[in-house]
């Protein structure tokens, strides 16, 4: 019964990967021309400090238009260039248009930093480094404004490699933060040996927090620990204002949800900071 289920399980799985793999292909072909036509673009979602209440920062999420198929999440997309080797052309894009953004948004007076994803390839990327230096040099980027957000897996990946690419970013004034914190596997001590300078505890976790006693535990000891380690605590998906009191209650520094908002395109950012009570003191 054991071989039949298996060779059953590997027909299946075979024509599946098959399925996937040449749907990848395709979308890869269609990112690639969409770089090129313009289509990515990005989004900006406000993060909250929440000893003021007000904006302190945004995260730029990337959002690809199609003329056809409309919106398509990152999730989709960003697993597609990782896995084709597009993952530095993203990258260097999401990059390059956020340091224009800042440039434009100091000439008019905005004084917000912006974080940008990296994939854990990107950290493993000289090329892309290098890129990252010549890019900063260029838009004469001042140390604090541009943040960098990395899953603890792209750590766990190659920690002396990691290492040495957080120090670079260090060396050219980028706090990087742990993204997507408490879904991987490393823990907070062998991350504490890196240079980071803050933790973003998952959205599962927070948007379960008020329900499920677990997911309240594990927000509540990471903001604890993290405090401990003199990291600086961001919680995602804030979607209520009970979760928004609770995590306060907690102690969090930063928070970033539906509740205060939604990532936005550009366009939207100057009456959002005019108009919302999270927005610029007035
Ligand atoms: P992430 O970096 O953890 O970003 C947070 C995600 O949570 C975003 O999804 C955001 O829209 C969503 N979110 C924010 N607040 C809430 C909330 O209150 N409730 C809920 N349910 N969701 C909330 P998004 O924009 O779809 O991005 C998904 C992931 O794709 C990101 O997760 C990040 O890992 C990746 N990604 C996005 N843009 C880029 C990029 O430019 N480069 C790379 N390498 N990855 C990116
Ligand atoms: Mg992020
Ligand atoms: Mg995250
Ligand atoms: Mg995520």
């Amino acid at each position: 019964q054991q071989a039949k289920h298996s060779s059953l399980g590997q027909a299946v799985y075979s024509a599946e990967y098959d399925e996937q793999k040449s749907y990848h292909l395709a979308l890869a072909g269609k990112l690639h021309r969409a770089l090129e036509k313009g289509e990515l673009t990005l989004y900006y979602q406000p993060k909250i400090s929440m000893a003021s209440g007000r904006i302190i920062g945004f995260e730029a999420l990337a959002r690809w238009i199609h003329p056809k198929d409309g919106m398509i999440r990152p999730d989709v997309f960003i697993g597609v260039a990782e896995s084709t080797g597009m993952i530095r052309a993203v990258s260097s894009w999401v990059l390059d248009t956020v340091l224009q953004q800042l440039a434009q948004w100091r000439e008019s007076g905005l004084h917000l930093p912006v974080a940008i994803n990296l994939s854990p390839r990107n950290l493993q990327d000289a090329g892309l480094l290098e890129s990252l230096e010549r890019f900063c040099t260029h838009w004469q980027l001042e140390h604090g404004m541009l943040e960098v957000e990395v899953t603890e897996n792209a750590i766990a990946e190659n920690v002396e490699q990691a290492r040495a690419s957080l120090l670079r970013l260090r060396a050219l004034g980028i706090p990087v933060f742990i993204d997507d914190f408490g879904t991987g596997y490393s823990s907070l001590s062998t991350l504490k040996t890196l240079p980071f300078s803050a933790v973003k505890i998952d959205k599962s976790f927070v948007i379960d927090m008020l329900e499920d006693r677990d997911a309240a535990a594990i927000v509540r000891s990471t903001i604890k620990l993290a405090h401990d380690m003199e990291l600086a605590v961001i919680a995602e998906g804030v979607e209520s204002e009970a979760i928004w009191i609770e995590l306060k209650e907690f102690g969090c520094d930063i928070g970033q949800g539906f509740y205060m908002g939604k990532p936005m395109p550009e366009n939207e950012v100057v009456r959002w900071l005019a108009t919302s009570r999270w927005g610029m003191p007035q």
